[in-house]
């Protein structure tokens, strides 16, 4: 399928929020990979590699993986030939750091990102979606204390990234509050509002 044009995105909320279920149906929408970041990294664990190995305490812990290697991870994939023309971020960028890695590495393409999507969900919610999830998935990173944990961090190093992108202008916040459809198609609303269409494949 070929995109009518490009979309390069970043969907940011705190965990909980729907980001990556979001994200996949977003992406499909406009005929873009989703990349997530916690995807290819519980991936790696799974899988035992290298990667793994390096990242599999940090994952338990709730904490955050090494920019550099969180970094080097995102730029090899969005090298790979499906991320040519467009693709849905999450969970990458998650702190200043990584957003300088980004912009680098885009810049150097003569690319930058056309939109970051804020699913603004209330900290209650998130921490009950997280917990019902924790039951029916048994993720080993949703224990009571490790969701405490990656929600300070999302406080504390993800939620500045917004300011920056707000102030690029290309920041849309969008209520995460509802069905999965209606959520979707506000998404997809805010983004066509911005002229980022969909492809007429999708
Ligand atoms: P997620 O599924 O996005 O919540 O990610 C699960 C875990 O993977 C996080 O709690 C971190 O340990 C790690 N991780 C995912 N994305 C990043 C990132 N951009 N930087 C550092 N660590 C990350």
């Amino acid at each position: 399928m070929t995109p009518v044009q490009t979309a390069r995105l970043l969907i940011v909320g705190p965990q909980g929020s729907g980001k990556g279920t979001q994200g996949v149906r977003i992406a499909d929408a406009y005929g873009i990979p989703a990349i997530s970041t916690g995807d290819m990294f519980r991936a790696a664990v799974k899988s035992g590699s290298d990667l793994g190995a390096q990242v599999t305490e940090i994952i338990q812990a709730g904490n955050l993986v090494p920019d550099e290697l969180t970094s080097a991870v995102v730029r090899e994939r969005l090298s790979q030939q499906d991320a040519a023309h467009g693709f849905l971020l999450d969970g990458y960028p998650r702190n200043l750091g990584q957003v300088g890695d980004l912009d680098g590495f885009l810049s150097g393409r003569g690319e930058a990102l056309d939109a970051v999507i804020e699913l603004v969900v209330p900290r209650d919610e998130s921490i009950q979606r997280l917990t019902r999830r924790a039951q029916e998935q048994g993720r080993t990173d949703d224990t009571e204390q490790v969701i405490a944990n990656r929600l300070a961090i999302y406080e504390r190093e993800t939620a500045p990234i917004l300011d920056v992108y707000r102030e690029r202008g290309i920041a849309l916040e969008i209520d995460g509050v509802g069905s999965l459809d209606e959520i979707t198609d506000r998404v997809i609303a805010a983004l066509e509002a911005r002229g980022l269409l969909r492809s007429a494949a999708a």
